[in-house]
């Protein structure tokens, strides 16, 4: 499931293909996606310039000169992928058409974008650009991890008197939008946090040491998605999905790399989803 250094990989591949750039064509090959697409996508589509690329949490929103954004989510298995060759800039031929290939972007600089998912769970909408930020799926999202509100006495807030713990408080995208399993388990883990403590007793030094930490977290994760980009040309076109080494999560009865720590890591559930921490360095 793409977290948000993918999607972030993802906007940043796409960038040169569409960005100031005229979608000529909009193939919408079916209804819907996890919801119904809006009325009429296809022509509301047609003709507009993408003025601007840019990504809230794990949404990528495409403002187009028309005055309104199409938002895109990837969902559990959405792959966008960049074919064509205008300028030499992007390799790769046009590929046959899939089965699972639900829209596909026809862009004036001769691009294709194919958005492919074979379990659905994406969508796709159209908003007002002036109003973007009402809609449902993003009125409701806390400060961006990489932003400039979400610091140290925005979490120390948050955390304040929760009973639940630290591992879901920072899954709640309400509190910190776009963070997800493996990077939470990441950050926790370089922060020394167990996940299971309670998110209000741990101290606010503690809290607010996490801001930073999950920021190094994101942007680590985002320059290997950025290396993978280099690699884009010799890749097949599909954005997004990259090779990434993490520090705890899926290391499970493997040895902490803490220096001076002789922990194994564990995992857990917590709320339906796998946990994997030191006990030993995790406090
Ligand atoms: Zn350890």
């Amino acid at each position: 499931m793409p977290e948000l250094p993918e999607v972030e990989t993802v906007r940043r591949g796409l960038s040169p293909a569409m960005e100031g750039v005229v979608i000529q064509r909009a193939d919408v090959n079916r209804p819907d996606l996890r919801w119904p697409f809006p009325e009429r996508m296809a022509e509301r589509l047609t003709g507009q310039r993408v003025d601007r690329l840019r990504r809230r949490s794990k949404y990528i929103l495409a403002d187009l000169n028309s005055g309104e954004t199409l938002l895109i989510h990837l969902g559990m298995s959405g792959r966008m992928t960049v074919s064509g060759d205008p300028l030499g800039q992007f390799a790769h031929k046009h590929p046959m058409p899939e089965k699972h290939d639900h829209v596909v972007f026809h862009m004036a600089n001769g691009a294709r974008i194919t958005f492919n998912d074979p379990r659905r769970f994406g969508a796709m909408d159209l908003l007002s650009t002036a109003t973007a930020e009402d809609h449902k799926l993003l009125s409701v999202l806390g400060p961006e991890p990489l932003g400039n509100d979400f610091h140290e006495q925005h979490l120390i807030e948050a955390f304040k008197g929760k009973n639940s713990p630290v591992k879901s408080a920072l899954l709640d995208q309400g509190i910190v939008a776009g963070l997800g399993n493996i990077y939470v388990c990441e950050a926790l883990y370089r922060g020394k946090v167990s996940p299971r403590r309670k998110a209000g007793q741990i101290s606010a030094s503690r809290v607010g040491a996490l801001v930073p930490i999950i920021r190094h977290v994101l942007q680590d994760a985002i320059e290997a998605g950025g290396s993978s980009l280099r690699d884009f040309r010799q890749a097949d076109g599909e954005l997004g999905y990259f090779q990434h080494s993490f520090d705890v999560y899926g290391r499970e009865g493997r040895p902490c790399r803490t220096g001076g720590c002789s922990g194994e890591i564990k995992r857990i559930t917590q709320s339906g989803r796998s946990s994997f921490y030191c006990a030993q360095c995790q406090r």
